[in-house]
Formats: structure tokens, C-alpha cells, sequence
């Protein structure tokens, strides 16, 4: 069929420059140690940072709510009701962000491009950091309003370009921590400015909810910005190691996204399963402290052990660890060899990153055990002995 010459032709083009992907297939859940393509390796690329993917009380909720409640939610929540379990975890996590509401959503993804598209439109602009994720991106794409990129977390051109526009309403988008880099937002700045050009603040928390700040609040709470940020955007699939995202901010742009996000108008609500499981997580990432330390010591482990091996890593004080390679086909092969010496860390290239900036995503969790780190840093020893 012609859609198959079509399809060869593109594969084997991204073949060619390095940049094909293809699926690994894991045996069990989302733990420390997992079964990959048949073989026992350490899991060092997972975003379930605190380990509740697989927590028994999270387990325990979703198998309780399938039960009281079924497997699925029937319908968007706007045609067939919607179950008291979703009001009760966006009032838990309005008051996680400190905000009056919160509303769900059945990814992040969906929660940038719901959100985006109905705060900006043609006519308007939106100011996005170079770095952020390809939701945001997407987001800007189709909401039809002019789309100004700002160079990575430099706050002096975004200064320029809001500076510089005419459209009557802006919105400011970026990430806290960023997903492939780790390092954070200067949000502060960010919103000094934003308020200087009366522009909206609109700020994903995908990597810092349950990791950073206060009970893993976020930056936003750490740095004190609840009140300076219109629209603060969680996830529920990452720390809190379920599946779905939120936007916390007030009523009234709660009740207009409700209305208008075409992301959760036209689709069916989470399944209880899900929405019980992210309630058992939120409960315990927000009291368990210990566990979230456990996360930061094993990051920052992981750090100096790197950085002695004569590394190349980024950002300081972050629980997401670049490790910078350049090129696509290396990173490609040194994760296929870090494998096969029992450790599991995936290159992250274009278009994920920018153009020779291939690198491994190396994501430590809290429940990685000290004989772990350690045997991940022999891997990485013998790996980069042969092949830098
Ligand atoms: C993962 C991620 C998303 C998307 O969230 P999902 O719930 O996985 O769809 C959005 N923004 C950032 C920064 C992310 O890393």
C-alpha cells in the first residue's frame, strides 16, 4: 500500500540521522529493578520519583474504587455527571497549590493545550521559554495567538519582547523545573516582569509537584508566587506516580476553563481507579518528608559520582540528571551499552532536545537503595572508560 512506502521512507530517514525510537518492553511495575526486553537491569529513567507508581496503599486505592465505583468515569464529566472522587482530589489539590480551585485533566499534555488555547487566541501573544515542553509548544501552536520564544530561562529577552508587543492580552509560559535540563525557572523575575507588562503567568510544575518545596508543593509555594501565578498546571503521572494533570489557580479560571478547554469538554473524565490512586499519593508525598530527602540524597549521590567519572552534568541541586553526550548515535549507543550492563537510562535526542544537545536522562528514586547508586556507577564507570 502506498501509506507503507510513505512510512518506510520517513523511518528510514530518522534511521539514518539516529533519531529512530522504538519501545522497550518491561515485565512487572514501575520499581527500582525492572525486567527490560527479558533482561533484570536497574531503572534509572523513570519520572516515578517517589516510588508510589507501586506503593501498596496507592494499589490499594485503586483497587478499592474499581471496585466501589467501576473502571470507568462513562463520559466527559460535563454530559453524565461527574463522581464526588474527582470534586474531593481537586479540593485536596487546591489546597496543596494554596489556591480557591483546581481542575482536572486527563494528562499534562491535555492540561497545556486545554489551557493555553483558552487563555491566548488570535490576536493575542504568548511568551514561551525556548526549553519548554512539547505540550506548551503545542499548546501556543493552536491557540492562534503570536508565539514569541524567549532564550532559556533569560529573563532580559523576554524583558525585550514583551517590550515589544501590541497585543492586548499576554500570557507568560514556563516550565518550574525543566523535564530534560533540571534546572529551574527564575520565577520570581518572571513574574516581576510579567506584572511590569500586564501579562498572565502560567507556570507547568510537571517535575517539581511532590518533589520540591514544602510537602513537594512545588517552586511556586517555595518561592511564595501563589498569588503571582494565574494558572499553576501539576501532574498526577510523574511524582505521584499515577496518571492525569491539574490546573490550580482561582474559581474563575477554573470555571472558564471548564467551559471552554476543548481537552476537558471533549473528552471522558479519568477513570475512579486512577482519581482514588492520586488521592492515596497526594496524601503521602505531601506528609511523607522523608521519602522526598531520600529522593534529593540519591540525586545528589548520583551527582558527584558522575561528576568524579569526569561527567558532564548538569544543574546543581536537582533531582534530574543530565548527562551530556552531544551526539545522537552515541547516546543512542551508550545507553544500549549501560543496558547491557544491567542499568536502564534512555537517550533523549532531537526533537525532544535541541540539535547537539544529546544527552541521558538519568532520574534517580527515593526508593533506589545505596547498593543501587552504587552499582549504577560502576556501569557508568566501565561504560565511559571505553567509549569517551
Ligand atoms: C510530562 C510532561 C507533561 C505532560 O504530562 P503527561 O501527564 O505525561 O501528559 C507536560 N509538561 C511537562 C514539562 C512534562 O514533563
Amino acid at each position: 500500500m502506498v501509506i507503507d512506502d510513505f512510512a518506510g521512507c520517513e523511518l528510514e530517514a530518522r534511521r539514518a540521522a539516529g533519531l529512530d525510537r522504538r519501545i522497550r518492553w518491561i515485565d512487572g511495575a514501575q520499581d527500582t529493578w525492572v525486567t527490560v526486553d527479558g533482561r533484570r537491569a536497574l531503572l534509572l529513567c523513570s519520572n516515578n520519583y517517589l516510588g508510589l507508581a507501586n506503593h501498596p496503599a496507592v494499589r490499594e486505592a485503586a483497587a478499592k474504587a474499581a471496585v466501589d465505583y467501576g473502571a470507568g468515569a462513562g463520559a466527559s464529566r460535563l454530559i453524565s455527571g461527574s463522581m464526588r472522587l474527582h470534586r474531593e482530589l481537586e479540593e485536596q489539590l487546591a489546597a496543596f497549590k494554596g489556591t480557591d480551585a483546581a481542575l482536572l485533566f486527563n494528562s499534562g499534555y491535555h492540561a497545556n493545550v486545554g489551557t493555553i488555547t483558552t487563555l491566548v487566541g488570535n490576536g493575542d501573544a504568548v511568551f514561551s521559554d525556548e526549553l519548554n515542553h512539547a505540550s506548551i509548544i503545542d499548546g501556543c501552536r493552536l491557540s492562534g495567538a503570536c508565539i514569541r520564544i524567549y532564550q532559556h530561562n533569560d529573563v532580559e529577552h523576554l524583558d525585550a519582547l514583551l517590550a515589544g508587543t501590541v497585543a492586548r492580552r499576554r500570557l507568560v509560559v514556563t516550565e518550574s523545573v525543566f523535564s530534560m535540563d533540571g534546572d529551574r525557572a527564575p520565577l520570581t523575575a518572571i513574574c516581576d516582569l510579567a506584572e511590569r507588562y500586564n501579562a498572565m503567568v502560567m507556570v507547568d510544575e510537571a517535575h517539581a509537584t511532590g518533589v520540591v518545596g514544602p510537602e513537594g508543593r512545588g517552586v511556586i509555594a517555595a518561592e511564595g508566587l501563589q498569588h503571582r501565578v494565574a494558572v499553576q498546571m501539576g501532574t498526577l503521572g510523574k511524582a505521584l506516580g499515577t496518571f492525569g494533570a491539574f490546573v490550580a489557580g482561582s474559581r474563575a479560571v477554573t470555571d472558564w476553563l471548564l467551559n471552554t478547554a476543548r481537552s476537558f469538554v471533549y473528552t471522558t473524565a479519568l477513570p475512579p481507579p486512577v482519581v482514588a490512586a492520586a488521592a492515596a499519593a497526594l496524601r503521602i508525598a505531601r506528609t511523607d518528608a522523608e521519602r522526598r530527602q531520600r529522593l534529593h540524597d540519591n540525586a545528589e549521590y548520583l551527582r558527584s559520582a558522575f561528576e568524579q567519572l569526569g561527567l558532564r552534568v548538569g544543574a546543581r541541586g536537582t533531582h534530574i540528571l543530565p548527562v551530556f553526550i552531544s551526539d545522537s548515535g552515541h547516546a543512542v549507543r551508550i545507553s544500549e551499552r549501560l543496558l547491557s550492563e544491567g542499568v536502564f537510562v534512555q537517550g533523549i535526542r532531537p526533537p525532544t532536545v535541541p540539535a547537539g544537545t544529546a544527552r541521558l536522562r538519568v532520574t534517580p528514586m527515593s526508593t533506589h537503595k545505596a547498593e543501587d547508586l552504587a552499582f549504577a556507577v560502576e556501569a557508568f564507570s566501565r561504560v565511559f572508560a571505553e567509549e569517551l
